[in-house]
């Protein structure tokens, strides 16, 4: 039986562990899930499972990939004392589910997730006909039930991960239906009431006997915004593009990257008018620039008033500003690394705790000891 201890809704999302965090990341996902901390019961994790996925042949940065992500978490405003932070496999029941889901998922529910092919497409330069390639889909539905969380939060373009899991959990329940047995008269009226809350089923005729009617509650999506950010070549930002601008990137390095970003392709020339809204740089300054900032480009932009290195330097005092607390964060947790392991043996716990009250009922649902 799943036990609440707070009458906040559980939330739970992840990352992989692909280095250091950049501004997609943050405006994307982190910026959210540090909004989301004092409504639900967050739960948020590092994936280093699903980096041997892909990177199973050569794990050697995983280590320092998993700190980064961490150090990136905490900079970003992930707080250790209102959610749980952690990495997946601190915490062996994401393995244990993972294996029992694979006993009875349909191969063809795998191969026909659309993702398979595309990253296969993708990475051509690495062999992914693996098992752990193709289970990855149960392995990510293994993070989530594992601590039954009522929402989890993604971009629009992820709803249909958040369905697989859905699936999985549906079949589960489909297939294993515990039976607990229980003496009904034993129960305070305060008990039975939080049971029919919890959609317990109460059996007709026995007086001290119920059964859950799940094992494994689905999970609903929580649709999160994530304004558009291009990267410096105009593309979505995506380190694969080599076009990013780090969470912790110096202010140096930030005012160089964005001092080559492309432009409006039409604005050839200084005396030539632009338009912001084609304009890659246009979209940060949607994102990072104050009405009056954004005022003073979209007229000096479309009558030729300002030059596009004006403009640009502009939008670069807003990514810095937006960064700066970010950065004095993580200067603090990087000297301080002790605290740092001492925040993810406490999310371990936390996690570990809670995923062992669901693989209690998993495994006497599917007939273990
Ligand atoms: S002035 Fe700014 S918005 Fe206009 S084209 Fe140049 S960089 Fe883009």
């Amino acid at each position: 039986m799943a036990e609440t201890t707070t009458t906040r809704k559980r939330v739970l999302s992840g990352m992989r562990p692909t280095g250091k965090l950049h501004l997609g990341n943050y405006m994307g996902a982190l910026k959210n899930w540090v909004g989301l901390q004092d409504k639900y019961e967050c739960y948020f994790f590092i994936a280093d499972l699903h980096a041997l996925t892909t990177d199973y042949a050569d794990p050697s940065g995983i280590k320092q990939n998993t700190l980064d992500v961490t150090l990136d978490f905490l900079a970003a405003g992930l707080d250790p004392e209102k959610s749980v932070i952690f990495v997946q496999s601190h915490v062996p029941q994401h393995a244990e589910l993972f294996a029992l889901f694979s006993m009875f998922t349909p191969l063809g529910w795998l191969e026909r997730v659309p993702t398979y092919k595309d990253q296969q497409e993708q990475l051509k330069e690495k062999d992914l006909n693996t098992y752990g390639f193709l289970g990855y889909p149960l392995l990510m539905s293994a993070d989530i039930l594992l601590y039954q969380p009522k929402f989890v939060p993604v971009g629009l373009d992820q709803t249909a991960h958040v369905e697989v899991t859905r699936e999985i959990a549906r079949r589960f329940n489909g297939i294993y239906r515990h039976v607990q047995q229980v003496d009904w008269r034993s129960l305070t009226d305060a008990q039975k009431e939080s049971l029919r809350k919890e959609g317990r089923e109460i059996v007709p005729n026995a007086t001290y006997a119920f059964y859950p009617a799940e094992v494994l509650p689905e999970p609903d999506v929580l649709l999160t915004p994530s304004p558009k950010l291009p990267g410096t070549d105009g593309r979505k930002m995506s380190k694969s593009y080599g076009n990013t601008i780090l969470l912790s990137e110096s202010e140096a390095d930030i005012r160089a990257k964005l001092k080559t970003m492309v432009t409006d392709p039409a604005r050839v020339r200084r005396t030539d008018a632009g338009n912001p809204e084609v304009c890659p740089v246009g979209d940060l300054h949607k994102v990072f620039s104050s009405d009056e900032t954004r005022l003073k480009v979209w007229e000096g932009c479309t009558t030729a008033g300002i030059g596009c290195i004006e403009c640009k330097s502009w939008v670069a005092d807003g990514v810095i500003a937006e960064l700066r607390p970010i950065q004095e964060r993580r200067k603090k947790y990087e000297a301080n690394p002790g605290l740092v392991t001492e925040i993810l043996a406490a999310g371990k716990e936390k996690a570990a705790a809670r995923a062992e009250q669901t693989m209690t009922e998993v495994r006497a649902a599917m007939g273990l000891s």
